[in-house]
């Protein structure tokens, strides 16, 4: 999720390690850390903050020189952000250091079992297993140790790896998680992102997934995981610092729409259970009985949030059966709200920080209802208080306009409607069909994303209209909502999102030639009536631009202005749809040069009332 930079070579790699995290700072991080190895020992600094924190430990300790050395900027997923839990993460006998961004799926059953074999644990991560792992596998060999530990991984992960017995080498690895390989004279500097690297270095490697790095100084050959050498091209890259931190996108925003797949791909990691077709969501800390003791669900957030908790409100009632109501944070805790035992308040924060949300959160407490939250940020304030949920595993969101947050917040609340549809009506095999939907979400927005030429050609079409209606109905209703305020909040174009229906009880007075209405019109319940509102509103001489499953054929004589996306269940559409909406927002704002990642009056974490 965070940050890895890694050095050896000539120098003295301490400095270089510090610029290089400083490098990552921009990706938003918890806390930082180094291990380097001189003499044939490892030597560890780690602190919670920023990367200057870090600095000054290592200045007022008396550190010495040495030519290797792996860091790690962490953005936790798996125990709260602090120095024990930061990375490197050390081997009982600290002969080996690991530093690893992604998320280790199985750390629990491996955790234990090393345990048993006496390896002492000092963190609660996922990630130190690795370290252990090596430590048991070692017969002389630290490439054979760590191509066999790997093996053992289920998850995401990249990775770099020291022991101090062969300090003329790092073990790097990639899974899912990106490395990539700076190559200079005399040096070598592994990275997760190519920002740490562009200052020193323009000559690169991407890894693949599976592929085992050996780098020395002068060298890097690359394995399989069946130890059979294979050879990477060398890339030359031609970024500046900050075309690099953001992967060569011109925005963060455009970067995290692309990053959805993945995103997504680590919210659904490990927590569907293909035994009892169900979702697992240990975090949620329920097992049926409790299930079956929620009589109703009040979903309290705000703004994107708010749009993702709507969608869940249809997901409990149409998987569940539950009574879900969806409430803006701040009028739950001032209008005196109706809750009991029975009741599940579930607040939904991307930051956790959200005033409103914490306010809710609070009062739904005092009330004696039960709580849960959904968060993107391990250890936030929303999550400690709540004492239960589901993190998101987005990782960092950096555009102040949420995307990936959104996607993961509205996959984690179809999960936890099929948890409490499995303890309730839904049957094993429906539920098998909806797990194979859920599976494929990453690919499904994929789809979409190849569509970004497309949608970018309607965005500079109509960038310039200054009021747009967006419409939906069911499942694509909240989309409504959710793409009227991506483009206010990053174009500041008047934009509102309407149920389909209610247009004609006022808002289509507003209608004409300039006034484009986007119609929400995926072949999915509600779409033959959605239809209908398009004829009245191409009445109106109203511009039409319409969302649509791909491969229909019945919506393309009514616009030229037609947006694909995949055909999916119903439960995927506010899905795909978004993130056709996101792509609409951004290339119009972009066409209008406004100002993407940090639009005029917005902050990203809402902490006042
Ligand atoms: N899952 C690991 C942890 O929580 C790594 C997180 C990261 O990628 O920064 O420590």
């Amino acid at each position: 999720m965070c940050g890895i930079v890694a050095y050896i070579g000539s120098k003295n790699c301490i400095p270089l390690l510090i610029s290089g995290l400083q490098r990552l700072e921009y990706r938003g991080y918890d806390s930082s850390g180094i291990a380097c190895i001189h003499k044939s020992t490892i030597s560890d600094y780690k602190a919670v903050g920023k990367v200057k924190e870090l600095n000054s430990l290592i200045e007022k300790s008396s550190i010495d020189e040495s030519q290797v050395g792996i860091a790690h900027t962490r953005w936790a997923t798996h125990g709260l952000p602090s120095e024990a839990n930061a990375h490197p993460h050390l081997s009982t006998n600290r002969k080996f250091a690991v530093v690893h961004n992604g998320i280790i799926e199985n750390y629990k059953a491996l955790k234990s079992n090393l345990e048993a074999k006496g390896c002492k644990f000092q963190s609660e991560t996922d990630s130190e297993v690795i370290a252990h792992l090596i430590e048991q596998l070692y017969d002389g060999d630290l490439v054979a140790a760590v191509a066999s530990a790997v093996k053992m991984l289920v998850g995401a992960y990249g990775l770099a790896v020291i022991a101090s017995d062969e300090p003329d080498k790092i073990v790097a690895v990639r899974n899912g998680s990106p490395i990539v390989i700076g190559i200079s004279e005399n040096e070598s500097i592994i990275a997760s992102d190519l920002s740490a690297i562009v200052s020193h270095t323009k000559q690169v490697i991407f890894l693949n997934d599976n592929d085992i790095a050996i780098v020395t100084a002068s060298n890097v050959e690359i394995r399989n995981q069946e130890n059979v050498p294979i050879s990477r091209e060398i890339d030359t890259v031609d970024w500046d610092f900050s075309a690099a931190e953001k992967s060569g996108y011109e925005h963060f925003m455009l970067k995290e729409i692309f990053e959805q797949p993945e995103a997504v791909g680590n919210a659904i990691r490990g927590r569907l259970d293909h035994v009892n077709n169900s979702a697992l969501l240990s975090g949620l800390n329920m097992d049926a009985q409790d299930l079956v003791t929620i009589k109703r669900i009040i979903i309290a957030a705000c703004g994107t949030s708010l749009n993702a908790g709507l969608i869940g409100e249809y997901y409990l009632e149409d998987l569940a059966g539950l009574v879900t109501e969806v409430e803006q944070a701040a009028e739950f805790r001032y209008r005196n709200p109706l809750v009991d035992a029975e009741t599940l308040c579930l607040i939904i924060s991307q930051s956790g920080e959200t005033a409103d949300s914490l306010a809710a959160l609070r009062e739904a407490k005092l009330k004696g209802s039960q709580v849960a939250a959904i968060c993107n940020v391990v250890g936030s304030t929303i999550s400690r208080e709540s004492g239960r949920g589901i993190y998101l595993h987005a990782g960092p969101e950096i555009g102040v306009a949420s995307t990936k947050a959104f996607t993961c917040q509205v996959s984690v609340l179809l999960m936890m409607a099929l948890k409490f549809a499995r303890a309730r009506r839904y049957t094993y095999t429906d539920a098998a069909e909806l797990i194979n939907e859920i599976e494929k979400i990453p690919e499904y927005i994929d789809a979409v994303l190849k569509q970004s030429k497309k949608i970018e050609k309607i965005a500079k079409r109509w960038a310039h209209a200054t009021n747009w209606f967006f419409i939906g109905r069911g499942y694509q209703y909240p989309v409504a909502l959710e793409a009227a305020l991506k483009l206010k909040e990053i174009s500041y174009h008047h934009a509102e999102g309407y149920h389909a229906a209610e247009l004609k009880h006022g808002p289509i007075a507003l209608l004409d030639e300039n006034f484009p209405v986007v119609a929400l019109a995926a072949d999915i319940d509600g779409k033959d009536k959605t239809i209908g509102n398009i004829e009245e509103c191409l009445a109106r001489k109203a511009p039409v631009i319409i969302c649509a499953t791909q491969g229909d054929k019945s919506l393309a004589s009514y616009t030229k202005d037609l947006i694909e996306i995949p055909a999916s269940s119903k439960y995927i559409v506010p899905i795909t749809a978004t993130v056709a909406m996101q792509l609409l927002a951004y290339y119009v704002a972009k066409e209008r040069g406004e100002d993407i990642d940090q639009p005029r009056n917005l902050a990203k974490s809402v902490t006042v009332e």
